[in-house]
């Protein structure tokens, strides 16, 4: 296997590299934002300067506005991209999810409205999927959709909503028919986020910051020209987003910590027995996690590898995600411990124990986000090594004989 760049890679990774230097250079240096309208000013500038670049949805298709390259290119232009101080983030999800899923199931009048103006950075997009009794049970949700005429009326509540409270319009899979089997009766819908009847409260985290929400529908209505795929047909529509999302998460977040900074922990660190760096146990922390982010980097190169021959990376990605945000936890938790006292103090912006403090509190979420650890074990067990499955409970019987309305 060939881990460089070929000829044209090494080529675009030149390209985008430069151009990443010379239009990102204004975000260096930059404080966190202030406020949510300074944070999606900063996103929304950045998504439009790449819109302008030709570096926005570089693999959709052009009738869509996108660029109709490999996946290996935007792979490239994503590492560049994470290598900078370019703020990004808040359009992972409408674009790397949303999106896709509306020009794959949407009809040609929603896909002329709605596409464009999300690449182009003017309306952002949120995933309305988990609930309070579903979210590794997706198809258990409860949120119904009744049809009115030419709409439909919606409610129900969602939970974890990621920047809902930012957003303008979203995907959300609704129940349409509970005398159908679970995976049956579900039908998916674009929902705009500022219609009347839809209400966002901010969950708080423990990091202090405000991400994610709790959204009730109470009588939203939804015109039936904004479903997605067939009535009934919702989990077939659900799929596509969690295939992106599958692919979006398998990667190592910006700014995680790795080896390396548990090194530099422990270089700087004093303890009673001597510099941290020099005992047995730091030793072997340190040397464990050289292994696993080695483990992980090889694994995401076989992924890369799959891609760059046009192929779909496998269920092998699980094993990345599992690892990574298992890591992330241990090796903040391990170098906070080690610096003792000072690990309580709020490092100062970009400095290597802020990135610990904030990676520790994140850590928590990764390991729950786009398929909890236990989940992703099922999947590697299932899939990857080709064990017997988990117990399930039957597919066809009718949901409100299992869980009552
Ligand atoms: C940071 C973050 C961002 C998120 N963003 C969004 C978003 O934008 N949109 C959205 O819709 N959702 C979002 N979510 C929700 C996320 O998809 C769910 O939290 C996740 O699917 C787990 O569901 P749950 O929280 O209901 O936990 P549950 O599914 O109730 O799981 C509870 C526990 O039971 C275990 N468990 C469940 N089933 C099994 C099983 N079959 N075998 C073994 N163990 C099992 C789980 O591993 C877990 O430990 C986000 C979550 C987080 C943490």
């Amino acid at each position: 296997m060939d881990f460089n760049d070929n000829r044209e890679e090494a080529a675009l990774r030149a390209r985008v590299r430069a151009w990443i230097a010379e239009n990102a250079a204004e975000y260096e240096g930059l404080p966190p934002a202030k406020t949510p309208e300074e944070y999606v000013a900063r996103q929304r500038g950045w998504q439009k300067k790449k819109y302008g670049g030709g570096y926005a949805g570089i693999t959709w298709p052009k009738k869509f506005g996108g660029q109709g390259r490999a996946p290996m290119e935007a792979i490239i232009f994503s590492q560049e991209e994470s290598r900078s101080a370019a703020p990004t983030g808040l359009y992972d999800i409408g674009l790397g999810m949303c999106i896709p899923t509306v020009f794959t199931h949407g009809s040609p009048d929603v896909i002329q409205r709605f596409v464009r103006r999300a690449l182009e950075g003017d309306e952002i997009w949120c995933q309305l999927f988990s609930e309070p009794s579903a979210g590794s049970d997706l198809a258990g949700i409860r949120a119904k959709a009744v049809r009115d005429g030419t709409d439909w009326i919606v409610n129900g509540q969602k939970v974890w909503t990621t920047n809902a409270h930012l957003c303008d319009y979203g995907i959300i899979i609704t129940r349409t028919d509970a005398g159908a089997p679970k995976h049956k009766g579900l039908t998916m819908f674009i929902v705009d986020m500022h219609a009347e009847g839809v209400e966002c409260r901010p969950l708080k985290q423990m990091s202090g910051a405000s991400d994610f929400n709790e959204v009730f529908f109470d009588d939203v209505r939804i015109p039936d020209a904004w479903r997605l795929g067939a009535e009934g047909e919702g989990w077939q529509v659900a799929l596509t987003t969690l295939m992106n999302e599958r692919l979006a998460v398998g990667g190592k977040p910006r700014n995680s910590p790795d080896w390396s900074m548990l090194m530099r922990v422990a270089a700087i660190t004093e303890t009673a027995r001597g510099p941290a760096v020099h005992q047995a146990d730091v030793r072997e922390r340190i040397a464990q996690a050289y292994i696993n982010d080695r483990g992980v980097a090889l694994t995401q190169q076989r992924a890369l590898s799959a891609l760059s021959q046009g192929k779909t990376p496998g269920p092998e990605q699980s094993i990345a995600k599992l690892v990574v945000a298992r890591q992330m936890q241990e090796i903040s938790r391990f170098a906070l411990d080690l610096s003792e006292s000072a690990g309580f103090l709020t490092g100062e912006d970009g400095s290597d124990l802020a990135r610990l403090q904030d990676s520790y509190f994140w850590a928590a979420g990764l390991r729950i986000a786009g398929g909890t650890d236990e989940i992703l074990r099922n999947i590697i067990a299932e899939r990857v090594l080709g064990l017997p499955g988990d117990l399930r409970p039957p597919k066809d019987t009718p949901f409100n004989e299992v869980q009552p309305l």
